[in-house]
């Protein structure tokens, strides 16, 4: 089958075959993916997150009109590891961005349903590869925040950008560390409410951020006080953006942090698979249900019983 990447409906299809169980669909994605790579990684890939309320539907659809209008086009993904229990992603969802979806130089994809966080980051990582071979130059990868998303985001990602509220200066001790670790940039949001208030946030921030080391020796992470609703410090946050893309591109960074990821992600999938293999096996799953319970009722040592069950499927060591 051959897709017309050209039309949104071509990339939804393509799409639809990456996110599709089936194993000839599956067969059918890989060879897409084979052929596209020369045309991927042209894009400035960004994470967003923040806690729910934030503003970050409010902000993509602004944010992301404001670069369509600057001639670029922009794909919106999500990964939303909650989509796996209410059935329905609550992030990407094209109601939340009507104008944004409405807009012909931008794409919208909720998360795949159904999925755990594993298979949503998969699944998120290859759509990724092609809306930028469709041509799509900013890709938007928004989560929730929910347990690792945003670890799993910011390592598919060039900049990650994390959006705060206004009044969460007094909040600070309550702001998971993992995320200050990955954040490129903060963005304190709803700026438009009160101003002073939001500096203050800011300067919290930025005294938190101070604190830690940078991740990168190219880039100190900032803090800046926008509003989705109002547009403000919209411009000057694309402008920080287009500056970390210079500065890395310059020294090798960025380079080298894509290389980095893609090295994790195949890690990833090569333990993923093994371990999908090794426990689909029907006389490794007998073994290992009946010697569950001598582990754990003490009877044999775990590591007596994980060294037979790997013997069977690998042999001896
Ligand atoms: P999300 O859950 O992070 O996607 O947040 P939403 O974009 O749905 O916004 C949550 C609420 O905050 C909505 O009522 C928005 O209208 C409001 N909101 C979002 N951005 C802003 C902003 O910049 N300023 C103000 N005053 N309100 C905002």
């Amino acid at each position: 089958m051959t897709i017309d990447l050209s039309t949104r409906a071509g990339l939804g299809r393509a799409i639809t075959l990456i996110e599709s169980r089936r194993p000839d669909h599956q067969a059918e994605a890989r060879a897409l993916l084979a052929g596209l790579m020369p045309r991927t990684g042209q894009a400035q890939r960004i994470g967003i997150t923040g806690v729910p309320g934030v503003g970050k539907s409010t902000f993509i659809e602004s944010f992301g009109t404001l670069l369509t209008g600057m001639g670029h086009r922009v794909a919106v993904l999500a990964v939303d590891p909650t989509s796996r229990r209410s059935g329905g992603s609550i992030l990407g969802d094209k109601t939340r961005m009507a104008k944004l979806a409405a807009d012909e130089r931008a794409f919208i994809r909720p998360s795949p349903a159904g999925e755990t966080l594993g298979g949503v980051s998969r699944k998120t990582r290859e759509t990724m590869l092609v809306c930028e071979a469709a041509g799509y130059d900013v890709i938007l990868v928004e989560t929730v925040g929910v347990g690792q998303s945003e670890t799993v985001v910011a390592d598919m990602v060039d900049f990650f950008l994390v959006l705060m509220l206004p009044n969460a200066g007094d909040e600070l001790q309550g702001i998971k560390k993992g995320v200050l670790e990955v954040a490129d940039l903060i963005a304190v949001n709803k700026a438009d409410i009160d101003e002073a208030a939001a500096r203050r946030a800011a300067r919290a921030y930025e005294a938190a951020l101070h604190i830690m080391e940078p991740a990168s020796p190219d880039w100190s992470p900032t803090v800046q006080t926008i509003s989705g609703i109002s547009g403000m410090g919209l411009s000057d946050l694309w402008a920080a953006i287009e500056l970390h893309r210079k500065k890395t591109e310059a020294s090798g960074g960025r380079a080298a942090r894509r290389a980095g990821q893609q090295v994790r992600w195949l890690e990833a999938l090569i333990q993923e698979g093994l371990a999908d293999r090794f426990l689909g096996r029907p006389d490794i799953a007998a073994r290992l249900a009946s010697v569950r319970q001598d582990v754990a009722d003490g009877r044999v040592p775990a590591s007596l019983a994980a060294d037979e069950l790997l013997g069977l499927a690998f042999g001896a060591e």
